[in-house]
């Protein structure tokens, strides 16, 4: 059987990037930048002040002058005034140009005045409430670099710098298909022995988050007609990425497998070392990569977080494809017995400056709750066992996980953690 990194290493291997698009500034939002953001001007364009105030020579402070001669008014926006003599002051508003030869500024509650004449009860150093011109970057100055999954700050340092639009990854185009007699969609009644698609709602979110375009096929039964014709049409689908749910274990009506090798896939692994999603497949057919994924819940998000993610990461042009694990706490003893590498849920807390995690205890890999509730795995080598106060690799919740959220991230709907160990 494959090892968790030999899996993720051939994934790597087998992805490809997908080409730019150029995205205006709104859309970029949580895309990945595919070029560099070098600054178009200086920023600040100009010597300017960072309060409405008064503007000072180097001459006066040096001679301490408290009076000065009041010469005019510079809005914001305003054009640029003429070199400041000595003995003069400008009254600046935050944001205007400052003239040549201003050194400091003094803020308008910091002076009074009297006729023309402005009085300054304690000088400022040199250098008070200036913004230097080019002092947060320079021209020519690289930002931004591709890989970046762009915040709101990004795309507003970029517009800082000139920028009209951004030139972002193309969104991977996905589809998605879960397999299995049993399962209805939500909203229908449940009949005997059947249970609500939860896979596919996860997946389709999950897939989005990442940043793939995802068309959702549905639920297909468990009968090789049915599942060939839908894994055929999601193949030759204009897409880099197929996903699949149930059907890859070795149960009579595991259909996966045999249909992929019969269209003609070639597999590259199934079956890897890990607890849970051990069934999970991994095959390419053209271009297109395609996820077996196991059908239990938990299984599902697993897998999709270590090993669908990554290639997701990877065709955006994001690395390295799998964010490295931190190391966290444990608040609680913990214990891996089985021989696979296991990722085994957690909630997280930052105290006193680290991040101590009290490890969950699940009923299975169909416990959605205790997934829901985690916003860590714990990575734990097979047989090995944990106490509390022990420091264990952890890979953590991100908005691109299917985790519950970030950790510390507030309140959650889930007050009691299901068979927490606290
Ligand atoms: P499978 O991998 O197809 O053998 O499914 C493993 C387990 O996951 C079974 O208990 C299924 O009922 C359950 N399961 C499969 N697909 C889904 C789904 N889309 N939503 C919720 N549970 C599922
Ligand atoms: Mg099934």
């Amino acid at each position: 059987m494959w090892t968790f990194e030999e899996a993720l290493a051939a994934v790597v291997k087998r992805t490809r990037r997908a080409a730019p698009e150029l995205a205006d500034p709104a859309p970029a939002l949580g895309r990945v930048l595919d070029q560099e953001v070098v600054a178009g001007a200086d920023l600040p364009p100009f010597d300017t002040t960072a309060m409405d105030g008064w503007t000072l020579t180097a001459e006066d402070l040096a001679a301490g002058r408290n009076e000065l001669e009041i010469a005019g008014v510079l809005a914001a926006g305003g054009p640029m005034a003429a070199r400041l003599e000595p003995g003069r002051t400008l009254k600046v508003m935050t944001g205007a140009p400052l003239p040549a030869g201003a050194v400091a500024v003094v803020p308008v509650e910091d002076a009074t005045v009297e006729g023309n004449t402005l009085r300054i009860p304690k000088l400022p150093a040199p250098g008070t409430h200036v913004r230097k011109r080019g002092e947060v970057f320079a021209k020519g100055t690289t930002l931004l670099r591709p890989g970046r999954r762009l915040s709101p700050a990004d795309i507003g340092l970029a517009a800082a710098a000139g920028y009209p639009a951004l030139a972002v990854s193309r969104r991977p185009r996905a589809r998605l298909l879960v397999t299995g007699d049993e399962v209805v969609e939500a909203g229908r009644p449940l009949g005997a022995g059947q249970i609500w698609n939860s896979n596919g709602p996860l997946l389709a979110a999950a897939l989005s988050a990442a940043g793939a375009d995802v068309n959702d096929m549905g639920v297909v039964a468990d009968k090789t007609v049915f599942t060939r014709t839908a894994i055929q049409t999601a193949l030759d689908a204009d897409v880099e990425l197929v996903v699949l749910s149930g059907g890859v274990s070795a149960g009579d009506f595991d259909l996966v497998r045999p249909v992929l090798e019969e269209l003609g896939a070639e597999i590259v692994f199934h079956k890897v070392a890990i607890r849970p999603a051990k069934p999970v497949l991994f095959a390419v057919y053209g271009r297109v990569l395609v996820f077996g994924l196991p059908g239990n819940p938990v299984s599902v998000a697993v897998a999709f977080d270590l090993l669908v993610r990554p290639a997701l990461r990877l065709m955006t042009g994001q690395s390295p494809a799998l964010p490295l694990p931190v190391e966290v706490v444990l608040a609680g003893a913990v214990a891996n017995k089985g021989p696979r590498l296991a990722f085994h849920p957690a909630r997280v807390r930052a105290v006193e400056g680290a991040l101590r995690a009290t490890p969950l205890a699940p009923r299975g890999s169909h416990d959605v709750l205790a997934q829901a509730t985690a916003e860590a795995y714990l990575v734990l080598p097979g047989g090995s066992a944990f106490q509390a106060g022990d420091r264990v690799p952890a890979y953590l919740a991100t908005p691109e996980t299917t985790l519950g959220s970030d950790p510390g991230g507030g309140p959650g709907g889930i007050e009691k953690p299901p068979g927490s160990n606290k």
